[in-house]
């Protein structure tokens, strides 16, 4: 029936409700009659949104198609400070449920056709007497289109107990602001040919409703009637696991990322072999390069130095780069972000078993391969690869790291 609707007509019904949502930012919202969850995984990318909840009667078809509300891979491997939980029930709307109440916005997209009329009333009394959102839109057919549908006998769908003109629709959401303390815009999606827009209207009416009186909720019973099928959170910062996870896989990708440039430019690969150990507080003798700054920023470059530390264990000698704090700080922008500076950084990162810091905690070990010991630790210089901090007595190297 749609064909002749460019998007198709649920599409524009969907993306009103998302136009709404930019423009008023709700933080609590709920689609009775949420189907197959077509509009629900659309408003879940409002990033506004926090609480989203689905209702639907047939709790089947919430369960064939409540898999497509589930976290994104990107969600779990970039999550930001945005908080998202959804939650779907199986209930039906002429039901009370103290769990739908406070929210900012509930739809009810082409439902109210699909029930009887004493079920209607129902509703209104449910969701504008008991949940009382702040907004709630509603769309149905208007019937008054019907005669632009080619072949149409009837109601568009078998399962419709009744289809509204317009004039009816306006009684309908007129009484129920008089009855609930709401006003009401009405308008629609669907245009007709222009010359016939004024006779027929929209093929779905819309009414948009808002509560008046912004006095307190009057205490309701606590009535919980609705069966939950589904519920999610998603991945944020917010939380404490999250927030850790991500900054120390950040922590460790540059880190690693910075002693492949450093090491790259000073021994002219990865094997690590310099000839001597380079004590903490040796650390005044580090060789220095430049590296591009990651960001762009505008071709700007960040100095940073890195040093070679060894340590020995049961006869073995561990060779780590040594990688400030302050330089993993000032590369990579999403490091400080989250931390916000570099004590912060510090102190995120102290008890992270996959991280190693220096003794004084201001910078990390990144540890390079194994080494034998005669080969680190001999004393013959002249076998030393001419890399050993010969910065100190060369001119300082200019890096064009492009990382
Ligand atoms: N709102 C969805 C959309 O825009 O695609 C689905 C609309 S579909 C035409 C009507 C939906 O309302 C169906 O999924 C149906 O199961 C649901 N429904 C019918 N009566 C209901 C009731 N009393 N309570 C909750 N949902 C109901």
């Amino acid at each position: 029936m749609n064909p002749m609707f460019t998007p198709p007509l649920h599409s524009q019904r969907h993306q009103f409700v998302i136009d709404f949502v930019r423009k008023k930012q709700p933080k609590k919202v709920a689609d009775l009659g949420c189907g197959e969850c077509k509009l629900l995984k659309q408003l879940r990318f409002q990033r506004n949104i926090e609480l989203l909840v689905g209702v639907d009667i047939t709790g089947a078809k919430i369960k064939k198609h409540m898999h497509r509300l589930a976290p994104l891979s990107t969600d779990h491997l970039q999550p930001t400070f945005d908080q998202l939980h959804i939650d779907l029930y199986q209930g039906s709307v002429t039901q009370r449920d103290a769990r739908l109440r406070g929210f900012d916005l509930m739809t009810s997209i082409e439902l109210i056709e699909h029930l009887t009329l004493p079920d209607l009333e129902l509703f209104s009394s449910v969701v504008f007497g008991y949940m009382r959102p702040a907004s709630v839109i509603v769309s149905t057919p208007n019937s008054e289109f019907n005669k632009l549908f080619p072949g149409l006998t009837g109601f568009r769908h078998s399962d419709h107990k009744f289809e509204w003109n317009r004039s009816e629709f306006r009684s309908w959401a007129l009484k129920v602001c008089l009855d609930y303390g709401y006003e009401v815009e009405i308008t629609g999606v669907g245009e007709a040919p222009q010359e016939q827009q004024e006779s027929v209207g929209f093929c779905s009416q819309i009414g948009v409703f808002q509560r008046l009186n912004v006095s307190p909720d009057r205490d309701e019973e606590e009535v919980f009637s609705y069966t939950l099928v589904y519920s999610v959170n998603y991945p944020t910062l917010r939380d404490n696991n999250t927030f850790t996870r991500v900054l120390v896989s950040e922590v460790l990708f540059w880190a690693e990322r910075l002693k492949n440039r450093w090491m790259e430019e000073t021994t002219g690969g990865t094997n690590c072999v310099l000839p001597h150990s380079q004590t903490e507080q040796q650390k005044p003798s580090a060789c220095t390069d430049r590296l591009g700054c990651p960001g762009g920023g505008g071709g700007e470059e960040l100095t940073v130095s890195l040093w070679i530390n060894d340590q020995e264990e049961s006869g073995i000698v561990n060779r780590f780069v040594v990688v400030p704090l302050a330089a993993l700080w000032s590369f990579c922008p999403k490091i400080a972000e989250l931390s916000g500076n570099v004590s912060n950084l510090r102190r995120f990162l102290m008890d992270q078993p996959q991280v190693k810091l220096s003794q004084d905690g201001s910078a990390l070990l990144v540890k390079c391969e194994a080494q034998e010991p005669e080969q680190i630790n001999s004393d013959d210089e002249e076998d030393a690869p001419a890399v050993q901090c010969s910065h100190q007595t060369e001119p300082e190297e200019d890096w064009e790291a492009k990382i």
